[in-house]
């Protein structure tokens, strides 16, 4: 911890509150957001004319396992991954990748060998930089789910390695919660229902209501939170009533879902990443060049695959055009997606801001709130006492990053214009 306090002035200020402010001041002194940035003898003053401050972003869907694997096709998708310390290091290298993105904070999705755990620890012990990060674990699912039942390695009998972890009946469920807990794992992740980015959806609920509330009742039991893979209409309004924290894309929400998710104070995470660049991949696929190469485990005829494709669009057009009501119903809506998958490398998070602001008119200085001070608000509860963040105000942890040019007037200046970068009060990033 620095002993001098840094004062910022001049600067055009997002603090994660109101509107960006022009010619503001912030000082940061220790960790913290100081109460006063009136300069004292002995700061640091550094004049930010042209440039904006804002609070680091939160990447709220973040696979640490998801990268380049050594041979292309070794591992049966999501059973088995690579070697445990392959893996290791690809979870420090995407780590690192989102700080040097200006992430600070990061809410961890599903992911084998303890990762999300490893990395805490490695980043703790200074072993490793990265964002902040609440560690999820494997992801439950049923048997017989997207990722069990139709995964050609059923013969093998993996069950649970990777990032699955197959299990039935309410009491299996609260016993691995128990587990995946008790090996520092702060929020668990639940495989409720088929669909998204690459499949269209179905109105089902893979888990029964018993299963699902009786991961939430451990979970919430001890202060832990619980987020679900949950595209159908009817997994939504179960997840919501079971009182799941973050429901993953939400795909076919509907009135009495986004009624049910607003109530419950759950947040949303809509990615609408993959599925852009699945449709724009897959519907200009030439079929001279052989089958369509993205299924969903089994064969499929050229048919199948074009009703298949058919569905993808009409979901996510009817995401798009649903996502609005939730903003309006007060959903804190956050970003993340399935980063580390084809055509989805670490670090391209800009694209998805891109996706609500220039695809769908949103205005930059939302996104910004989902992108950054909506994850720290979902984050802080975890951290302890006193981890407020996310916004620019006195006494908050000062995790923020500084761009050079005005991100709410243009989102894209994030991709390669972030010219200083504060995580917990030290400098990643100094700015020239
Ligand atoms: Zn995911």
């Amino acid at each position: 911890m620095s002993e001098a306090r840094v004062v910022l002035q001049n600067a055009n200020l997002i603090n994660g509150i109101g509107p960006p402010r022009s010619g503001a001041s912030l000082a940061i002194e220790g960790n913290r957001i100081a109460e006063s940035a009136e300069p004292r003898s002995g700061d640091r003053v550094v004049d930010l004319a042209g440039k904006t401050v804002m609070p680091g972003l939160t990447q709220c869907h973040f696979h640490s396992g998801f990268g380049p694997a050594p041979t292309l096709g070794a591992a049966p998708i999501l059973g088995l991954d690579a070697a445990p310390p392959y893996m290791g290091m690809i979870a420090a290298r995407n780590a690192q990748t989102a700080l040097q993105c200006g992430v600070t904070g990061i809410i961890g999705s599903s992911n084998g060998d303890n990762l999300d755990v490893c990395l805490r620890e490695a980043m703790i012990l200074g072993l490793v930089q990265g964002p902040r990060i609440i560690a999820c674990g494997h992801e439950f699912m049923a048997p017989g789910d997207m990722a069990d039942g139709t995964n050609r390695s059923w013969f093998m009998g993996i069950q649970h390695s990777g990032l699955t972890r197959r299990l039935s009946g309410a009491e299996e469920f609260r016993a691995a919660t128990r587990e995946e807990i008790g090996r520092g794992c702060e929020i668990i992740k639940l495989s409720i229902g088929p669909g998204h980015g690459s499949a269209p959806v179905r109105d089902m609920c893979y888990l029964t209501r018993s299963e699902i509330e009786a991961v939430v009742d451990v979970a919430h039991g001890h202060g832990k939170l619980v987020r679900a893979h949950c595209p159908s209409r009817i997994g939504i309004l179960e997840c919501a009533h079971a009182g799941v924290d973050i429901i993953d894309h939400a795909d076919r929400i509907d009135d009495e879902g986004i009624e049910a998710t607003a109530k419950s104070g759950a947040s949303i995470t809509p990615s609408l990443l993959w599925t852009t660049r699945f449709l724009q991949f897959a519907e200009s696929w030439d079929w001279n060049l052989g089958p369509f190469p993205i299924g969903e485990g089994f064969a499929e005829t050229q048919e199948q695959v074009m009703t298949r494709l058919r569905g993808v669009r009409e979901d996510f057009e009817y995401t798009c055009e649903r996502l609005p009501e939730m903003v309006k119903a007060g959903i804190n809506i956050i970003c993340g997606d399935d980063f580390g998958f084809p055509m989805m490398p670490h670090g391209d998070y800009v694209s998805e801001y891109e996706i609500y602001t220039k695809t769908m008119g949103f205005s930059g200085l939302d996104v910004l709130g989902w992108a950054s001070t909506n994850g720290a608000r979902v984050m802080a509860p975890l951290l302890g006492e006193g981890s407020e963040h996310g916004t620019l105000t006195a006494g908050a942890l000062a995790d923020l990053i500084i761009v050079d040019g005005d991100p709410s007037a243009d989102i894209g200046v994030l991709r390669d214009r972030i010219v200083g970068i504060v995580r917990d009060g030290e400098f990643v990033r100094d700015v020239a």
